[in-house]
C-alpha cells in the first residue's frame, strides 16, 4: 500500500453485478484494487492497467461530484419541505440519494416570516422550519448539492438529471419537487417596482406598510387572507378583484366584510403601477365600464395566481389542464420511476403539511420501485 499514487484511490468505478449500482475504491495496492458496492458491500477486485487508469483519470477530471460514482437510487430535485421531507425518507429507507437545490433549502416556506398551519408549530418563522426540515434531513447524512437541473431525461434502466454545470447525474428513481411561483399582472410599473411597493408575499413585506394604504389584487382565498394580514399592519387596504364575486371559502368572505379597513373593488383590474421615483406612489384601476381612476397606495401585494416550475417535467408526463403533474397516490407521474411532489402535483392544496407528505410517501414509493427497477423490472407500477 505504501508506494501507491494517491490519486489510484479515488477513481475507480464500475458496476456491481447484483445492485447494478457503480461501485467505489474500497482499498488498493500497486497492482490489485478493491471495489465495493456501496448498497450491497460485495467487493470488486482487479488488476489495474493503465487503460484503466487513464479511463479513470479522464472520470475524474469531468467530475466533481461529492461522491465517487455518479449515479443513486434516487434523486430529489428541489429542495423545499417537499424535497426534504423526501430526502428523510429516503435515507430512511437506505437509498442513496442526492438532492439538487439551485437556492437556499426551504423552498417558498423559507420566506413565510410566520407560519401558523404546520402542526406541531403554534406560530414559527418560515425560515426557522427551513432549517428544522434541513437538520433532520442532514442528521441522516443527506447530500445536498448546490446546482441547476436543467432537465430530465427518462430512461429504461436509469432516469438522468442534466445539471447547469454540464454534468449528469443517474438514477433508478426521480422525486421532483421544484414548486412554483406566484403570476404576475404583467402590467407597466409591476417588475420595475419589484421591492419597492410590489410584492407577492403580504407576510413576507406587510410590516414595511405599517400604517400606509396598500392594495390587494386577487379573489382566491390566498388573495383576502392576504387583505385580512395586511389590515392590522396598514391603514386600510383597498382589495380589488377583476370579478363580481370572489373565488374565496365563505369564512374568509365573512371576515372580510367585517374588516372595517378593508375596501373592496370589484369588476375592477389595475392597469398601472406608478412610482414616484422612491416606490410605488399609486395604481391605476379600470372599472367594469372601461373608466380609470388613479388610487394613492405605496404597496400593492399581487395574488393572482400560481404557477407550477413544470420546465423540467419530461415530455410524455401527463398534466392538467392548469399544468400541474397528474400523480397515481404514490405520487408516481404517469413515467415510471419519476415521481412528482408538492406544488407542481395536481391536488387539492397547496400547503408545507402536504407537500411534506408527498415527500414521505413518494419516497416509501421509489423506495419499492428502485427495488424492482434493479430487479430488472422497468415499469415499477407493478408493484403498486
Ligand atoms: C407567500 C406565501 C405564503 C405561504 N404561506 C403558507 C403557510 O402559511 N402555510 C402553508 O402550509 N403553506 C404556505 N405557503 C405554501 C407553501 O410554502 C408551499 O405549498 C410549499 O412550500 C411547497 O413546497 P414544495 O416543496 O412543493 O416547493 P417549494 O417550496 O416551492 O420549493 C421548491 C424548491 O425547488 C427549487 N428548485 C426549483 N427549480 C429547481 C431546479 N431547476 N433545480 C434545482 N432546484 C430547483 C427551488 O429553489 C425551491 O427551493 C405559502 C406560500 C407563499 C408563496
Amino acid at each position: 500500500m505504501g508506494s501507491k499514487r494517491a490519486s489510484d484511490t479515488r477513481l475507480a468505478c464500475r458496476r456491481c453485478d447484483q445492485c447494478g449500482i457503480r461501485t467505489g475504491v474500497k482499498s488498493d495496492d500497486d497492482d490489485v484494487c478493491v471495489l465495493q458496492c456501496s448498497l450491497c458491500g460485495k467487493e470488486y477486485p482487479f488488476y489495474k492497467s493503465q487503460r484503466e487508469d487513464r479511463q479513470l483519470r479522464a472520470m475524474e477530471e469531468k467530475s466533481d461530484m461529492p461522491s465517487a460514482c455518479n449515479t443513486y437510487d434516487t434523486i430529489i430535485v428541489g429542495g423545499g419541505p417537499g424535497g426534504l421531507s423526501a430526502g428523510i425518507y429516503a435515507l430512511r429507507a437506505a437509498m442513496k440519494t442526492i438532492l439538487i437545490e439551485k437556492g437556499a433549502p426551504g423552498g417558498q416556506m423559507a420566506i413565510n416570516k410566520g407560519i401558523e398551519n404546520y402542526p406541531g408549530f403554534i406560530d414559527i418563522n418560515g425560515f426557522e422550519l427551513s432549517e428544522r426540515f434541513l437538520k433532520h434531513a442532514k442528521s441522516y447524512g443527506l447530500e445536498i448539492l448546490q446546482e441547476e437541473a436543467i432537465a430530465i431525461e427518462p430512461g429504461i434502466e436509469f432516469h438522468s438529471v442534466r445539471l447547469a454545470n454540464g454534468k449528469t447525474l443517474k438514477a433508478y428513481s426521480i422525486i421532483l419537487s421544484p414548486g412554483g411561483i406566484s403570476r404576475t399582472l404583467g402590467v407597466p410599473g409591476e417588475i420595475e417596482n419589484l421591492g419597492r411597493g410590489v410584492s407577492y408575499c403580504a407576510t413576507c413585506d406587510g410590516f414595511f406598510f405599517t400604517g400606509k394604504p396598500v392594495a390587494v389584487v386577487g379573489g382566491g382565498d390566498t388573495a383576502l387572507e392576504e387583505a385580512l394580514y395586511l389590515s392590522k399592519i396598514a391603514s386600510e387596504v383597498h382589495l380589488i378583484h377583476r370579478r363580481k364575486e370572489f373565488r374565496a371559502g365563505r369564512i374568509v368572505q365573512q371576515r372580510i366584510n367585517m374588516e372595517p379597513k378593508i375596501k373592496v373593488i370589484s369588476n375592477a383590474v389595475v392597469t398601472n403601477i406608478i412610482s414616484d421615483g422612491n416606490g410605488v406612489s399609486s395604481i391605476v384601476v379600470k372599472n367594469g365600464e372601461g373608466a380609470e381612476s388613479e388610487l394613492h397606495v405605496e404597496g400593492i401585494f399581487i395574488f393572482v395566481g400560481f404557477a407550477p416550475n413544470r420546465k423540467l417535467v419530461p415530455a410524455g408526463a401527463k398534466m392538467s389542464e392548469g399544468g400541474f403533474v397528474l400523480t397515481d397516490e404514490r405520487c408516481e407521474s404517469s413515467i415510471p420511476g419519476i415521481f412528482v411532489i408538492g406544488d407542481l402535483r395536481q391536488k387539492y392544496a397547496n400547503q408545507i403539511v402536504v407537500a411534506a407528505s408527498d415527500g414521505c410517501i413518494s419516497a416509501l414509493a421509489a423506495a419499492r420501485c428502485v427495488e424492482m427497477r434493479k430487479a430488472g423490472f422497468t415499469n415499477c407500477k407493478l408493484a403498486a
